[in-house]
């Protein structure tokens, strides 16, 4: 008899949504977690945003597959007051901005240059798409944007081979190293996307989580316009990811019109039109009402407060880690510590110690190696949003706090992360008890 095979061609479980489980089992075990493996921003819905969304509950109709009109002006306006003017015509609404990739990837076709590292869905989409993605190592110190003489190598290359380079992403500012890159090294980017005819793909979902409010972000949008193509989303900022809302801007003239109607198509094909109650909270979001903005400042404080200090924490160990200039990341490098990690704990490899971190520490990380590093990079990411509080209060206090990181419980998470990091470190690597290692 035939065998049914229902997975002819397996996708894995997306590593962030996978060690979200993996550290939700162990809770559900009554393990002491540290999670800091999952990208959420860790702090609740604003009251104005579920005040909107309950005022909308009743859009029951499929609604244009650009998204509405009013939210398309509002990001319009979003992206107007960041120095990008916009034609509500050339916005794109999406049931988040990750869709919005995997259509954009689809619809522009041949293979994607991505950041090494970078975001662990760019490899895996353009793999979907029958394409694949081409790494090109960062800068150093400069996370998200490809070495722009790194990548016309490999656009030269990969033609010579008779393959098609079409577009590059880039991640301003960054996930996972939690930096950005300079202007210099973006325009250079863009020289080059120029000169080889490349698609720029700018993902900026942490445009307004930049520590210092006061740093511009460099967007290719603004240095080749006619090639750029913006994303972005109410998940990080606002916090909104299960609310599944982002946007695609695209550029002025022929092609952006052209990559419009292409998109549109698959749009249509895949998720018709994103849910209309929820573009309803994204217009009011987008229009930017200082409630919001204040929310977004004092989730901004709370990042960079609280990622400095798990920074400090894995320096004082032994790790090689960049100062945190956005979001909720640190980027820690464990290889000043390799010799000692392979004697103590037979650790050769970045998912080897993420695993010996998660089994014996209940400590949930992703090695550089979900990101599209070397498998013997002991670097890995470390999102500290879920250190914020177990329960709205806390994460409201959290919020408001002028010094969050002596809060009782974000205090006690870090002082753990230092037994953990110091037992790690210990020649043995079995000093810890186990009820408190878990
Ligand atoms: N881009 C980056 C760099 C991200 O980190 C994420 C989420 O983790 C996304 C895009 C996707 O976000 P969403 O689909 O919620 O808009």
């Amino acid at each position: 008899m035939p065998v049914l095979n229902p997975s002819a061609r397996p996708v894995p479980l997306s590593p962030t949504l996978a060690i979200n489980e993996a550290i939700a089992h162990k809770r559900r075990e009554g393990k002491p977690v540290l999670a800091l493996g999952f990208g959420e921003a860790g702090i609740p819905i604003h009251p104005a945003l579920t005040r909107e969304l309950a005022g909308a509950a009743d859009r029951g109709a499929y609604g244009p597959v650009a998204g509405s009109a009013a939210l398309r002006e509002a990001a319009a306006g979003y992206w107007g007051r960041r120095g990008l003017p916009t034609d509500p015509d050339l916005v794109v609404c999406g049931p988040g901005s990750k869709p919005l990739l995997f259509a954009l990837m689809t619809a522009l076709g041949g293979e994607i240059a991505i950041p090494a590292p970078s975001w662990v869905s760019y490899a895996a989409q353009a793999a979907i798409t029958g394409a694949g993605a081409v790494p090109v190592a960062t800068p150093p110190g400069e996370g998200g944007v490809p070495n722009p003489a790194l990548l016309a190598d490999a656009v030269v290359r990969a033609r010579a081979a008779g393959r098609a380079i079409r577009a590059v992403v880039v991640t301003l500012p960054d996930n996972p190293t939690g930096t950005l890159a300079s202007e210099g090294t973006v325009r250079r980017l863009c020289a080059v996307a120029r000169e080889h005819d490349l698609v720029i793909i700018s993902d900026e979902i942490y445009r307004d989580l930049l520590h210092d409010p006061a740093r511009a972000v460099p967007s290719p949008a603004a240095f080749a316009p006619e090639r750029t193509v913006v994303t972005t989303a109410l998940s990080k900022s606002l916090a909104a990811g299960g609310w599944r809302l982002g946007v695609a801007r695209l550029p002025e003239g022929r092609f952006g019109r052209e990559l419009r109607d292409g998109l549109l198509g698959i749009a249509s094909e895949l998720w018709s039109s994103a849910p209309a109650p929820m573009q309803h909270a994204a217009a009011y979001a987008f229009g930017e009402p200082s409630e919001l903005v204040g929310h977004i400042d004092r989730s901004r404080r709370l990042h960079a407060a609280v990622t400095g200090a798990v920074a400090r924490r894995f320096a004082e160990a032994g790790a090689r880690v960049r100062e945190p200039e956005a979001a909720f990341y640190v980027y820690p490098d464990f290889a000043p510590l390799r010799d000692h990690l392979r004697e103590a704990h037979g650790v050769r490899t970045g998912a080897e110690l993420c695993t010996l971190l998660l089994d014996r520490y209940g400590v949930g990380v992703l090695p550089a190696s979900a990101f599209g590093e070397p498998a013997d990079a002991l670097r890995m990411r470390v999102a500290t949003s879920l250190l914020y509080g177990d329960t709205d209060e806390q994460r409201l206090t959290a919020l408001a706090d002028a010094d969050p990181v002596s809060l009782p419980w974000i205090a006690s998470g870090l002082n753990r992360l230092t037994e953990v990091l110091a037992d790690l470190k210990a020649a043995s690597g079995h000093t810890l008890a186990p009820a408190l290692a878990g």
